[in-house]
């Protein structure tokens, strides 16, 4: 159905071009005149491994990224971080003007594959479709940005604009602190006044003007360590393992409707004796002793902060009153990745792409549902700045071995984005 539509909206797109400015249709000519040198590149960098923690990788994308965006006009910086964080750095490509809408541009340099899982070189597995590590997941999405910018300066359209491309090598698994790895991020964006995120387009005709945060939380309960026959007695009570029951049952009876938060006990255990490491719990016990310890680690996904805020009240409260007999709660918070609340501005912004995209004779934009997106680095900065995020390439799989690019979709979302930034910096 999907492709019977794009046909459509192909077919049509020659008549609606007349909603085009002579030099927008300019700027459509020279993506499709420059596509096969920008397939070329973009074979290239996926083709260089940037597993996050393979930093050599990332740097080298980064490099070649840099120089194509040097020959376009922009600055080149690398940003380092402290060794402590084991991360490669980040790119980042700027120039500066006076006029038009002041555009922060983000892309990723790194893929959640490292060197030691299995290759995937870049290779078409039919007319519409490639694959290769990162390919959608999001050098595809870095390459549209390079090729709308490349386009847009070599027509002399980008002399009065001021853009920050910025291109982080952490993203699918951030240096921490987050407070360290994100710091210039964050600085950078607050003197820009609109943010656009290229990750994965999830569909032709929708963006996304809000994306969920994500956090976690650590839920802890005691109990009295006796004979097992004597549970449920006032003397010997429910032990620990009932208590943690109890709460986050209670957490999904109180919360579980709530709209666009989500909250799931990833890893828990109880027992006699509890050893904890990061991401694991070794639980040892016996089946004729109450359990006098169990922990329960869980993530929190929600829209806004006030949403994170009064969820985390709620399950304070449950986890400390009408504790059962002889247990007792405590919960502790995690801050993580803040979400992408979706703003009067965001909106708005959806708007003038909207306006586009009928222009292109593509139909209307409308909001994605923020439920299918996870957090993303632009949740970082959009407490600050407009944004909308997912004008990045489409295809299947991201995260997945067989990840593929939709190279039909790909002219069309380049073109997208090119006329998008070139109307926002006017
Ligand atoms: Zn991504």
């Amino acid at each position: 159905m999907r492709y019977f539509l794009l046909f459509f909206s192909l077919a049509i797109s020659f008549t609606s071009l007349a909603q085009l400015s002579k030099e927008e249709k300019l700027i459509i000519q020279k993506i499709d005149q420059q596509l096969p040198q920008t397939l070329q590149f973009l074979e290239e960098i996926v083709n260089i491994n940037s597993g996050t923690l393979n930093i050599d990788g990332v740097k080298q994308v980064g490099k070649k990224l840099g120089a194509e965006f040097e020959k376009a006009g922009f600055t080149t910086t690398w940003v380092s971080l402290p060794d402590s964080l084991k991360r490669a750095g980040h790119l980042v490509v700027s120039r500066k003007g006076t006029r038009g809408k002041k555009l922060f541009l983000i892309g990723h340099l790194d893929t959640v594959f490292e060197p030691d899982m299995a290759a995937n070189p870049y290779r078409k597995l039919n007319d519409s479709t490639v694959t290769g590590q990162g390919v959608n997941d999001m050098k595809g999405g870095d390459v549209i940005i390079l090729a709308a910018v490349r386009v847009l300066h070599e027509l002399g359209l980008l002399k009065e604009a001021t853009i920050t491309a910025y291109f982080t090598g952490d993203e699918e698994r951030a240096g921490l602190p987050t407070s360290v790895s994100r710091a210039d991020f964050i600085e950078r964006a607050r003197q820009h006044d609109i943010a656009l995120g290229f990750e994965g387009a999830t569909a032709l005709n929708t963006i996304a003007v809000a994306r969920r945060g994500s956090s976690s939380w650590t839920l802890k309960t005691t109990g009295r360590q006796n004979h097992s026959s004597g549970v449920f007695s006032e003397n010997s009570g429910y032990g620990a393992n009932y208590e943690a029951a109890r709460i986050i049952n209670q957490f999904r009876t109180d919360l579980g409707a709530v709209k666009y938060l989500t909250f799931s006990p990833g890893l828990m255990a109880g027992g006699t004796e509890l050893r904890t490491a990061p991401g694991e719990v070794h639980a040892s016990g016996k089946t004729n002793i109450i359990a006098p310890s169990a922990v329960v680690y869980g993530d929190l996904r929600f829209i806004s902060a006030k949403q994170e805020d009064s969820a985390r009240q709620v399950m304070s409260r449950i986890a400390t009153t009408n504790n059962l007999a002889q247990t007792s709660a405590s919960i502790s918070f995690e801050n993580g990745i803040p979400a992408m609340e979706p703003t009067a501005g965001n909106y708005a912004l959806k708007d003038k792409l909207s306006r586009l995209t009928i222009d292109m004779g593509l139909g209307a934009t409308e909001a994605g549902d923020p439920g299918k997106r996870g957090a993303g680095d632009i949740s970082y900065v959009a407490a600050y700045v407009d944004c909308l995020d997912g004008l990045g390439a489409s295809g299947a799989g991201a995260h997945a071995p067989g990840e593929t690019l939709d190279l039909k979709e790909f002219p069309i979302l380049l073109k997208r984005a090119a006329l998008f930034i070139y109307r926002l910096t006017r």
